[in-house]
This record gives C-alpha cells, structure tokens and sequence, in this order.
C-alpha cells in the first residue's frame, strides 16, 4: 500500500487540475491519495467524479494558521484537516474568511513590487488562477513569466521570502481555534510539516503540547522539508504523545520539483487516522 496524504491541486497553488492529480496518483501507483489544497474543498467533487478504480480518495484540506507564541510575533503553521463535514457553518465561514484574506495579502504583495516597477498586475494574477486560492506560487509565475527571476525557486528565494521588504504576512486561524474547528466538524486535525525550519520559524514542543490538548490528533512526519533528524524527533514525539503519524510528499505539480508519493503514510496509522474521522468518507471501490 502506497499513501500519500498531502497534495495540491491548481483549485489552489498546485498545477494539476484535480482530475489530472487523481490520474497522476494512479499512473505513480498510488493506492491512497488525499486532496488537501489550501483553505478550500473546492476540488473534492471534481477529484470524486475522476478518481480511477482502485484508488482510494482521502478528503481533505491544508488550512493556513498561525501560533501565538508570548513575546514575540506569530508563527506561521499549517494544519492539515481531513474527513471533516464540509458544510459545518464556523469552518465553512472560517475558510471564506482565510481565502478574502488571502486575496487582500495578495494584492498587497503585488501592488508593492509593481509600484517599485516590477511589471506584475494584480487583477492578471487573479485571473489566470481562475478562480482558485491565491497564493504566494501564483505571483512566483507571474514574476518568472515576465522574466524578473528564472524560477518559483529563485521567486521565493528572493522577492517573497517571508524576510523580503516585500512580503506581507496573513491574518491566519490561530491554530488553537483551527484545531477546535476542524474537530467540531467531525475532522482530524494533523499538523503539517511542523519542523520545516527552512520555511522560516518553527514552534517548539510547549506549543505541540498545547495543541494536542486543543485537540491535535497527528502530526505529519515523514515530509520532503524534513531531514532525518527532524523525522527522528517527530517520530519519538508522536508516540510519546499517542499521535498519528502520517507521510506525504506536499506536492504542487510544477510548482515544486518534488514527485507525488515522494514520502508515504504507513497503512496502519492511514487506518488509525480514517477511524478517527466522522464528518466524511474516504471514496473507494
Ligand atoms: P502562501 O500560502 O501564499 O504564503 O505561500 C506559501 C506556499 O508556497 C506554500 O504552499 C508552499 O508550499 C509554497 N512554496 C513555498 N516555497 C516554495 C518554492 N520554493 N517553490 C514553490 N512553492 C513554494
Ligand atoms: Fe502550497
Ligand atoms: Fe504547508
Ligand atoms: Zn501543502
């Protein structure tokens, strides 16, 4: 059994529309593949009327949140959700809220660079995402295309770092509250890539203990922003706390270079995960 329990599709910054991402799972040999595009749901149904026989669809979301730590300013952090009830009104309301903000950090990114003379115009952007949420991937293309960097890479790198005079921050969940929603709408609450220092700070084990007692039912393990170490140390921490532990690849399409089932979810602890969630259901044969 090979599962992946983290991807994109182009409903947000992945590439793949999500009946090619269903199909490219298969063709990769996927048994398990759940959709968790950032802040919306909006890919289930066209990923459910394309997914092939034999592979199993995980509904799920990346939800975008931040830590307040005392002292010092939030930390961005990312709560993966799945097999939560979609319709539940205070995370349906939550999710409109995070993509309207989504939209306005966006533009606030894009008007800056553009007053500076970086030949980027906002309502394109929103265009050419067609509807989709907007993120930080879709200015990278539109800053590649009119050729003020040669990749998305060198984009992040550079202009939108979260360190760039340029970068705006979003006003995201507190991932207390995230937590809290996701389990009210009968979802598991997994926290994604939660030792990813090269994505900027992380929060220590206080914060993951906080979180557990919120509600915090996994934390995600094996994943491609992760070196062994930092898989050692969840791996330890996620039995000592009784977590879930899950693997995904995180993967975007060409927005990234990483490949779809680059890291896997043991089946046992898919099992564990899929017991656990009550709001939806996994699509199978
Ligand atoms: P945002 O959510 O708008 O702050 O943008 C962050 C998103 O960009 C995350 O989903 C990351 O997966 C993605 N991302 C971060 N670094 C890169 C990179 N070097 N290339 C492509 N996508 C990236
Ligand atoms: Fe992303
Ligand atoms: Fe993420
Ligand atoms: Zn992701």
């Amino acid at each position: 059994m090979r599962i992946d329990l983290h991807t994109h599709s182009s409903v947000s910054d992945g590439t793949d529309s999500p009946a090619a991402l269903v199909a490219t799972a298969a063709a990769a040999g996927l048994d398990v593949v759940a959709l968790t595009d950032h802040d919306t749901t909006a890919g289930w149904a066209l990923a459910e009327q394309a997914r092939p026989p034999g592979l199993t669809l995980m509904p799920g979301m990346e939800m975008s949140c931040r830590y307040f730590a005392a002292g010092e300013s939030p930390i961005s952090v990312h709560l993966l959700a799945y097999l939560f009830d979609p319709l539940h009104p205070a995370f349906a309301a939550e999710r409109v809220r995070l993509r309207e903000e989504r939209l306005s950090r966006g533009e606030r990114i894009v008007t800056a660079l553009a007053a500076d003379g970086y030949p980027i115009v906002w309502a394109e952007i929103v265009a050419r995402s067609e509807g989709g949420v907007v993120g930080r991937p879709h200015v990278a293309r539109a800053l590649v295309e009119a050729g003020v960097v040669d990749s998305v890479d060198h984009a992040f790198a550079t202009l939108l770092h979260h360190a760039s005079p340029y970068y705006a921050a979003k006003a995201d969940t507190d991932v207390l509250d995230g937590i809290r929603l996701v389990r009210a709408a009968g979802g598991v609450p997994v926290f994604a890539h939660g030792l990813a220092t090269s994505r900027g700070r992380v929060v220590g084990d206080d914060a993951i203990a906080e979180m557990v007692a919120a509600g915090l039912l996994g934390l995600e393990v094996e994943h491609p922003d992760h070196t062994p170490d930092q898989r050692a140390y969840l791996r330890a921490l996620a039995t000592g706390l009784g977590l879930i532990q899950t693997g995904s690849s995180d993967y975007h399409g060409t927005n990234k270079r990483t490949p779809i089932g680059a890291c896997t979810t043991d089946p046992a602890q898919f099992e564990a995960l899929l017991a656990a969630g009550t709001g939806s259901a996994a699509l199978a044969d």
